[in-house]
């Protein structure tokens, strides 16, 4: 039996390009010389794409293959992928959800606790030898804080476990309340960020969140405010977010996600009280291993006519009527 034809646009983990190699014939685009002369010749063959954030997978793409029917898309986040118009196109995209919450909601807490307590300031500290002259100054706490998560989804009620079991109230914001949670739901974002001080993101990015968290939020969210994004870098307004960090409109951030990653702006960078992590919500060999078995569960099962396990919003499965 031949196998299908799958256009895989950027490296991989080893277990995704060896899993999926067993059920179908793997095209990397990244290994090819004449890119455009591989895309034309599997104009009429591919039936499917193996993707994540490396690469935008949008109409401009898609659409150069008229049998394409499945998206298997690497992380949870699929901003780069045109959901939307390959769910108009009968074409069924994937992504990796919950395999990854508990190790992304780990690292929400651990960068919320280096940014509040300022522990990667002081390990520089030490290692720079000024232990021996004085004791680093105390830092700010955790205790006195209520936590407004921006994004109370799948990761997001992992994280306000967490908290909840700190004893840290945990507020939200969403386009929709939930009825089945017991934290305060605020209609609007700036109303939540004047009412906590510390907004932590764990929203998607996309058009709907582009800059969301803008200056009149950062605003609000004032100057012992604290700013946490394991979302999307678009979500806030980056330079917004500079202008407030210089003026002390909020006291910091911890940021794992950036707007052009994985180019950071010169600006954070070179700021002493905020926190920088390089995008590694989910970095864990183990999480990465199930996130990349799930890319290949999803494709395979497709292919073999079971349907997709995993299909994002936009492209229900069974397809809508
Ligand atoms: P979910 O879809 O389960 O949750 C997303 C939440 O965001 C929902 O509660 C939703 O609530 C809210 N939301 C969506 N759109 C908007 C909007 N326009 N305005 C306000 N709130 C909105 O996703 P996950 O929890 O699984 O993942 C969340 C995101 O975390 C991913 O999309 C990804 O970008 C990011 N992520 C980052 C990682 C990292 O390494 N840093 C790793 C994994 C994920 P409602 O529908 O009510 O608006």
């Amino acid at each position: 039996m031949s196998k299908p034809d799958l256009l895989m646009t950027g490296p991989m983990m080893p277990l995704v390009q060896e899993g999926l190699a067993k059920r179908f014939t793997v095209h990397k685009l990244w290994e090819a010389a004449d890119k455009e002369a591989l895309l034309n010749g599997l104009t009429q063959s591919i039936v499917a794409i193996a993707t994540g954030n490396h690469a935008v997978t949008d109409a401009a793409l898609m659409s150069r293959f008229p049998n394409l029917k499945m998206v298997g898309s690497f992380g949870v986040g699929y901003d780069a992928v045109d959901a939307a118009w390959a769910g108009q196109h009968g074409i069924v995209v994937t992504n990796t959800p919950d395999v990854l919450n508990e190790e992304v909601a780990d690292t929400a807490l651990g960068l919320l606790l280096c940014t509040v307590r300022e522990f990667p300031q002081t390990d520089r500290y030490l290692r720079a030898g000024k232990w021996l002259e004085k004791p680093y100054p105390l830092t700010a706490t955790l205790r006195d804080r209520k936590v407004g998560i921006l994004g109370l989804g799948r990761i997001g009620k992992a994280i306000a476990k967490r908290l909840e079991a700190f004893g840290v109230p945990v507020v939200y914001h969403g386009r929709n309340e939930q009825k089945d949670v017991a934290y305060r739901y605020y209609p609007t974002l700036k109303g939540m960020a004047a009412d906590v001080n510390v907004l932590l993101i764990v929203a998607p990015g996309g058009a709907a969140t582009n800059k969301i968290v803008n200056k009149e939020v950062l605003e609000a969210l004032g100057p012992d405010g604290i700013l946490i994004n394991v979302g999307r870098g678009s979500v806030v307004d980056e330079q917004a977010l500079i202008e407030a960090l210089a003026s002390k409109t909020i006291r910091s951030a911890g940021l794992d996600v950036f707007e052009d990653e994985p180019r950071v702006p010169a600006e954070l960078i070179a700021m002493d009280h905020v926190v920088l992590f390089p995008h590694v919500g989910s970095a864990s060999v183990y999480t990465r291993r199930a996130m990349a078995q799930l890319v290949v569960d999803n494709l395979v099962s497709w292919a073999d006519g079971k349907g997709p396990l995993t299909p994002v919003d936009e492209t229900p499965w069974p397809p809508k009527a």
